[in-house]
């Protein structure tokens, strides 16, 4: 939509009426001079309108970035066409101390702006004005209620014992993984991972250790999982762990190492500590499998056939 410009004459009975508002309002020629600004940027940046007169725009706002402003003024000036910037794009343009009493998110005001290309009445454009609208309360509010969000979307997909991939979001990356696998397969597998005689442990030392060994079991995995791989927390003592581009046979060996290690972990209790096993079960992805299910069934056999032979083993897929 094309705007039209505003004649100067305008502005300076503009600037006069605006002197009263809580809008921001500075008026440049094209050498980036000030010819006018009003009593909001008067009271933000602490220079009376009379000092400011005639002065460089970037003299007086040190911080103002020269270049994206000079471009944006100079494609104003040339398009005659108003501009409009956000906060989002830009969360100030003039550095002016954010006043409101507490809000903790900023120290500085967010601004949305409009550069406006103002002609004399000849048609020419000898003046940009800048218009300046405090939006500290809208930004902040959005920040915080983002930052909330962010929270609660985290929290949807932990599990908060342990801080791993809650059940439901490990089988969604699992789902994803799985239709791509069909479109492009590679070799990735998945491990199911059990700890043995949990019960016993809950039943000796209570169910706070019981969360203790669940937590250092999953440490343990969390520590030696790459950043592709993807772990959950399936049930109560129960963890599955897809590893991207690895083989049955390579698999295995990390499952082995996650094992010994598991097997080698103390955990503390009051007087003493406490070692639990696991039981785990590898699945390589198959062709034939025509849902993630299946993938995720083909490990548990594995598992079971781990406890069956005694436990604190693991064991592979047919
Ligand atoms: P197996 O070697 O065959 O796996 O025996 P197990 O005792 O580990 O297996 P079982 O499935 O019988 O026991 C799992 C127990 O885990 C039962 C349940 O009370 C306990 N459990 C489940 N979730 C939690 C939890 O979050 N914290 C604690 N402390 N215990 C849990
Ligand atoms: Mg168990
Ligand atoms: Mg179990």
């Amino acid at each position: 939509m094309n705007q039209p410009h505003t004649e100067f004459s305008e502005f300076h009975w503009l600037v006069e009426v605006l002197q009263t508002v809580d809008i921001g309002i500075v008026v440049l020629d094209m050498e980036y001079n000030i010819t006018a600004w009003n009593s909001f940027i008067e009271n933000n940046s602490g220079v009376d309108s009379a000092d400011a007169l005639g002065r460089n725009i970037f003299d007086v706002f040190d911080d103002l970035s020269e270049q994206w402003f000079k471009h944006k003024a100079e494609t104003v000036t040339q398009l005659r066409n108003r501009a409009f910037t956000t906060w989002e794009q830009r969360p100030y343009v003039f550095k002016f101390k954010n006043t409101r009493p507490v809000t903790g998110v900023t120290d500085y005001m967010y601004q949305n702006t409009t550069f406006i290309p103002v002609a004399n009445s000849a048609g020419d454009v000898e003046n940009l004005a800048i218009i300046v609208y405090d939006v500290t309360d809208t930004a902040t509010s959005k920040i915080e209620l983002g930052e909330v969000n962010d929270q609660l979307a985290l929290m949807s997909r932990t599990d908060g014992l342990t801080q791993m991939l809650n059940r439901g979001y490990w089988e969604d990356l699992l789902a994803k993984e799985f239709l791509r696998q069909q479109r492009n397969p590679r070799e990735h597998s998945l491990i199911m991972l059990d700890i043995d005689h949990f019960k016993n442990i809950n039943d000796t030392y209570g169910h706070q250790v019981g969360d203790d060994v669940i937590r250092a079991v999953a440490k343990v995995i969390l520590d030696n999982l790459r950043a592709t791989d993807f772990s959950g927390r399936y049930g109560g003592e129960e963890f599955s762990l897809v590893l991207i581009d690895s083989d049955q046979q390579n698999s295995f060996q990390l499952a082995e190492r996650l094992r010994k290690k598991i097997e080698q972990t103390a955990v503390p209790l009051p007087d003493g500590e406490v070692f639990v096993t696991v039981s785990l079960g590898v699945a390589g992805w198959k062709p034939e499998m025509s849902e993630y299910a299946q993938w995720i069934e083909q490990a548990d056999q594995a598992l079971y056939e781990s406890k069956r032979n005694g436990r604190n083993r693991t064991s592979l897929a047919p």
